[in-house]
């Protein structure tokens, strides 16, 4: 038995949590002295461990590529799913790598076979093999989340919309979501949104890409957006090097477009050199935005969760795994920076401090603390 001393919940109250094989076992005001003790310091949060739902946590695939640990539990994210880097040719070298480490690996698996082998994965229809799809899922039934698809002009070729069609069809065979990536046309967005489905996810949602972003002021876009949430299908912010802008996030707000999930879309160049550099800052612009601390924690925690049918995960309550995140939340001012360099004023910065993974409590690296635009 493990119990978490000291910690403060989002709404600011201490607690005290059991952990017993794994499993958290209750959250209480008591503090329970039964078993080992991990004492946390004053003013440190605790939340569900931190899901990133697109990464590109698969090293071998420059430039795409980083090491599921590092955007990992170093950064405070127990749980990272890599979106599509590997498609069946490499998806067992994935089930390998998430062996040894100690994230959380899932994976969106990449239509095609060779996956971000190539960067215009979808050009050639021959590489999307829905038997091999199949056999990939029955394979690693725990690790794949559901399907990956990269709708843009530089990734399909003249394949139009024909790939997003094969990946719905293999989607509803085997009972999963669909992700699919958004950029510049064709295919152009709302043909993209005919296709979806309850519970598939649409990545880099506020991205601000000439006439393909949600607010290209087509009215047959906003109602087929507005249907598609109302079916079920989920936005996911994706960041990304080129996918995130502060203009289309505060348009979205002002007009009550709800996200779903605060993703990072993070790999080797953006994390170093930004505007990514990690879960922590991403959070960080969506505070700076105006959302609350927990609308902003609920959307790496509960909400991922949900979106990848691991009920398990992303929560406190009685038998979920004990994955767990602590954090501080201070005043400081910075300066951060959106895809297209726009700028925005923040004055509190959340940081990691520590996570819990596997009945280890790990304090997160120094390293990996907010980083500035400047
Ligand atoms: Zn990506």
């Amino acid at each position: 038995m493990l119990n978490i001393h000291g910690a403060s919940l989002i709404n600011g109250k201490q607690c005290n949590i059991t952990i017993k094989n794994g499993y958290i076992q209750d959250v209480t005001k008591e503090e329970v002295y039964e078993g080992d003790v991990i004492s946390v310091p004053e003013g440190v949060y605790v939340s569900p461990g931190w899901i990133d739902i697109h990464t590109h946590a698969f090293p071998k695939f420059e430039p795409y590529c980083a090491h599921p640990d590092i955007i990992g539990y170093k950064s405070g994210v127990t749980t990272v799913v890599d979106a599509g880097s590997c498609g069946a040719d490499n998806i067992e070298e994935l089930y390998e790598l998430n062996l040894e480490c100690k994230t959380r690996v899932f994976s969106f698996l990449n239509i095609s076979n060779v996956g971000l082998k190539v960067l215009n994965e979808l050009a050639d229809l021959a590489a999307i093999s829905p038997r091999r799809i199949y056999e990939s899922f029955h394979k690693y039934p725990d690790m794949l989340v559901g399907l990956k698809a990269r709708m843009s002009a530089s990734v399909i070729g003249e394949n139009g919309i024909k790939p997003l069609h094969i990946a719905r069809s293999c989607a509803e065979k085997l009972n999963k979501p669909v992700m699919v990536h958004i950029g510049s046309a064709p295919p152009k967005l709302q043909d993209i949104l005919k296709v979806l489905a309850k519970g598939d996810i649409v990545t880099h949602c506020f991205n601000e890409k000439e006439g393909n972003n949600i607010f290209n002021n087509d009215p047959v876009l906003t109602n087929l957006l507005q249907e598609a949430i109302k079916r079920g299908v989920y936005l996911d912010v994706g960041h990304g090097t080129s996918s995130f802008s502060f203009r289309t996030a505060k348009k979205a707000m002002q007009k009550k477009i709800p996200f779903q999930t605060i993703s990072t879309d993070i790999y080797e160049t953006n994390r170093i050199h930004g505007p990514v550099y990690n879960m922590a800052t991403t959070l960080n612009k969506f505070l700076a935005l105006g959302y609350s601390l927990e609308e902003v924690i609920r959307s790496v925690t509960e909400k991922p969760a949900q979106v990848l049918n691991k009920p398990q995960l992303g929560s406190l309550k009685k038998g979920s795994v004990a994955d767990l995140t602590f954090f501080k939340v201070e005043k400081k001012h910075a300066v951060l920076t959106d895809s297209l360099g726009n700028t925005l004023d923040a004055s509190v910065e959340i940081k990691p401090y520590a996570v819990l993974l596997g009945g280890e409590y790990i304090e997160c690296d120094n390293e990996y603390e907010l980083k500035e635009s400047n």
